[in-house]
């Protein structure tokens, strides 16, 4: 069976592509990179979702030699022309401090009203071959931004997300409810034929 490397260490996201490409009828062998440990973190460097993408999943395939997928996602809010987006990670300063980056948005969309809270999360996800080919795709979430913190499901921005025709946030969404609309869902549904055309 052929084997397929998803640059993530993050559990949860090699089982939710496994069940989106479970869901194409295509049998890969899924792994995350954490099996191959010896390989080094790829720099963002890119100045977009789609770019960062194609950077991880381009260093994984060469890497291992094997077909590659990464992801790249973010926060884009309108008022702030598309920002946080690729800094969503690190937007207050320290990567991966979820409370302090949505306190921060928070406080410099204080004055905002309703009305012009509009904001979605954004993910591009790449396939990328050991001899270079590469394809990549983008998902949306579109919402608006809610003025207080609500709910404990999820991560990051989830708690101030209201998708478009919900009264809830994502962060009171269940995890497959998340999944059927999210971003992310979308982008990697959108890869599954991607994949099974090239690897099939
Ligand atoms: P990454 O692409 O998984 O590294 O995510 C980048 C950052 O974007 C995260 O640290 C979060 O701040 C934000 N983000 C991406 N996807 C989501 C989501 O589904 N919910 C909430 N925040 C998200």
């Amino acid at each position: 069976m052929q084997r397929l490397v998803l640059a993530t260490r993050n559990r949860h996201k090699v089982t939710e592509l496994h069940a989106i490409l479970a869901g194409t009828g295509l049998a890969v062998d899924l792994v995350g990179a954490d099996a191959y440990p010896d390989i080094p973190d790829v720099k963002e460097t890119g100045v977009t979702f789609a770019e960062n993408a194609l950077l991880k999943a381009h260093a994984l395939a060469r890497a291992t030699g094997l077909p590659a997928v990464a992801d790249d996602s973010g926060l884009c809010v309108d008022v702030l022309g598309g920002a946080p987006g690729i800094f969503s990670a690190r937007w207050a300063g320290t990567h991966g401090d979820d409370a302090a980056n949505l306190a921060l948005l928070l406080a410099q969309l204080s004055d905002i009203d309703d009305a012009h809270r509009a904001a979605h999360f954004a993910c591009a996800a790449a396939l990328a071959l050991p001899d270079g080919t590469e394809r990549v795709v983008e998902g949306r979430l579109l919402g608006t931004l809610r003025h207080t913190p609500t709910g404990t499901g999820g991560f990051g921005y989830d708690p101030i997300l209201q998708p478009l025709g919900d009264t809830r946030t994502c962060a009171e969404l269940t995890p497959s409810e998340k999944n059927a609309i999210s971003h992310r869902g979308e982008a990697f549904r959108a890869l599954a034929p991607v994949v099974a055309e090239l690897l099939g």
